[in-house]
Formats: structure tokens, C-alpha cells, sequence
């Protein structure tokens, strides 16, 4: 039995106190990876503030076109909302590439952004986990580690963050609106998740009582030049080995502009706009994407089982930049609910 206490507040400043005043409290929204955490007895809240009746659910289009998630809009919500799937498709398709049916009817947009990962260690507390034991050691590093980090990891963890929203959100420039007791602050989506380094206990930089409001999305018109390719084990309800969100522009055969985010590889979607710059005026053909696909990459490594990463990363990029530019975006059709 796990005893906890149980607050409803009123509005986000009252949230954000509870959450900064009492160092045992975390929030419930969706419930979808807490609830699994709590059952594992891999966390154990003193308090669960359940932000469930904060009014945060809306999906609109504000004056200068950008979109505006609030942060419980469930995930089902925003891939199926018309303004999503005409303006933002590589968000939708993305968001439908990811769990299940009725996850995603349940999952919040705020709490994808703040799920953990799905490491197997992490989810049992018999074993080592700097993540959940900060100092206890890394199961995974010489263990089962077939869906963990080739890029960015460290000595600490090679865990992955598990998202497919948060990969296309990466590609998009989106922005994370927090509130805290110091008030309300923006973080750019690159500076939102972080890489373990010496302290993979964060798996992001907010600050103790901050709650995320809402997600703003620039306007993200890529006709369609764009496309979320995800490689798992299995089609559906599985987590990505690697997956890649791809969004080109192109003057005549010329890539005006290129984007791309990686899932399944890294403690964060990874991207690199100085590599996209690099490649930004080349010809849109396969050399220029093979290229493009190695120096993304540069410098993956594997750790046994995943191995097959630092190549199956590549290729996937290559794939998904050439579905972009010839307009056939990856479908995830099967999964739109008619
Ligand atoms: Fe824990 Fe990270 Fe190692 Fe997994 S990879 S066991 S989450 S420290």
C-alpha cells in the first residue's frame, strides 16, 4: 500500500506553490507514466497534485498563426484536431505513430513532454539506476541495451527519451511555456530536454514548482515536403528504435531549408541545426542526404545490443528525406479514426 495525499488545485499559481512548498509532491495529469512509476515503486510521492481541473486544454491558432497547445490537450485531441492536420501534419503524424489508442485518448501534451524514459532498469528498483538512484550505477551499459542511446549519452546513462511528439516538436522550433513561483518564462524545445551528462536524474531543465502552461508551435508550412518515420520492433504500441521527423523547403531541385530531429537515439530528440545550415543550398538528392545522414550521426556509438543503430540511423534519415522531398509523407492514415 502507498500512502500518499491528494491536492486539486484551483489554478496554475496555486499548482505551482504546491509543487515548490513540498519536495514530495509531483503531478498527475494524463496518468499514463505516473501511475506505471507508482506501481513499479520506482518513485513514491508524498503528495499528487492533480492539475486535471486547470484550465489548460485548449488548441487554437493565435494572431500571429502560431499554434498554441495547452498543455492538456490529450494527445488524441490535438493529432485529430483540423487545425493540426491541415497546418502542423508531421506533428499529427507523429503523435499517431506513438502508444495507443486509448493512451493517447488519456496522455496530455504536457505530460509527453515529461514522461520517462522506458529504460528497463529504470522501471526496476532490484536493479542499478543513476537515473532513479542517482550514484547506484548503469544497468545498461554492459546489459540489455537494444533501445538505448548511440549519440549523446554518457558514462552515467545511455538511456533515450521515449517521445515521437517531442521529435516532431524538435523539428518544428516549437516553444515550452512554464510557470512557476518566479513566474512565467519560454524554453526554446532544444533547451527543454537535456543530456544525461553527470546528472541523468534530469531529464530536463525545469526548475522545482515550474508546470508546464502551454506548447507554441511556429507556423509549419512544408506542403508536403515533410515526413515522421519510425522503426520499432513492432508496428504498433512499441517504442522507436530510431525514428526521424524530416521537413525540407525546396527552391526548384535546391534545399532552401532543411530540418530534422531524431527519436530512439538520444536522452533528447537530437538535431543540429549547424549540420542543417551546412547542407542548407545543396542539391535535394541522395548524396546530399547520405551526407546529411553522416554527419548528423557523426560520432554514434553502440553499446553491444544496439549496435545496429549507428547504422540503421542513417538510413532511416536518408528514407525519410527522400519520402520528403518527393511528397510522399510516411502514412500514418491507418491510424486516423474516420
Ligand atoms: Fe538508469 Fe540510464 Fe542506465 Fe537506464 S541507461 S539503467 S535509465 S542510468
Amino acid at each position: 500500500m502507498m500512502r500518499f495525499s491528494y491536492q486539486k488545485p484551483d489554478d496554475v499559481s496555486q499548482a505551482a506553490n504546491l509543487l515548490a512548498t513540498d519536495p514530495t509532491a509531483q503531478v498527475i495529469a494524463g496518468g499514463t507514466n505516473i501511475v506505471d512509476l507508482m506501481k513499479y515503486d520506482v518513485t513514491r510521492p508524498g503528495t499528487i497534485i492533480d492539475i486535471t481541473g486547470l484550465d489548460l486544454k485548449d488548441i487554437a491558432i493565435d494572431s500571429d498563426g502560431k499554434l498554441v497547445l495547452g498543455a492538456l490537450a490529450t494527445n488524441a485531441d490535438t493529432a485529430y484536431h483540423d487545425a493540426v492536420t491541415e497546418g502542423w501534419p508531421l506533428l499529427s503524424s507523429a503523435i499517431l505513430a506513438g502508444a495507443s489508442a486509448q493512451l493517447r485518448n488519456a496522455a496530455t501534451d504536457g505530460g509527453n513532454l515529461l514522461q520517462r524514459t522506458r529504460c528497463y532498469y529504470f522501471y526496476d528498483p532490484s536493479t542499478p539506476c543513476n537515473k532513479r538512484r542517482p550514484g547506484s550505477g548503469c544497468g545498461a551499459l554492459d546489459g540489455v541495451n537494444r533501445i538505448h542511446a548511440i549519440l549523446g549519452e554518457s558514462e552515467h546513462c545511455i538511456a533515450v527519451h521515449p517521445s515521437d511528439m517531442c521529435v516532431a516538436l524538435a523539428a518544428l522550433d516549437a516553444v515550452v511555456t512554464v510557470q512557476g513561483p518566479s513566474g512565467v518564462r519560454d524554453i526554446a524545445f532544444e533547451d527543454f530536454h537535456r543530456l544525461p551528462g553527470d546528472k541523468p536524474e534530469a531529464d530536463n531543465t525545469l526548475q522545482r514548482g515550474e508546470i508546464v502552461t502551454k506548447i507554441t508551435v511556429p507556423p509549419g508550412d512544408f506542403g508536403n515536403h515533410h515526413t515522421y518515420l519510425k522503426l520499432r520492433d513492432r508496428w504498433s504500441y512499441a517504442f522507436a528504435l530510431v525514428s526521424v521527423a524530416a521537413a525540407i523547403r525546396l527552391d526548384g531541385d535546391t534545399l532552401s531549408e532543411i530540418r530534422v530531429a531524431l527519436g530512439g537515439v538520444a536522452h533528447k530528440p537530437w538535431r543540429r541545426k549547424d549540420v542543417e545550415a551546412r547542407f542548407t543550398g545543396r542539391p535535394a538528392n541522395r548524396a546530399t542526404f547520405e551526407a546529411f545522414a553522416r554527419a548528423l550521426t557523426e560520432g554514434a556509438t553502440g553499446h553491444g545490443q544496439n549496435d545496429f543503430k549507428v547504422e540503421l540511423a542513417p538510413r532511416a534519415i536518408v528514407r525519410a528525406l527522400e519520402q520528403a522531398a518527393a511528397g510522399t509523407p510516411q502514412s500514418q492514415t491507418h491510424k486516423v479514426i474516420v
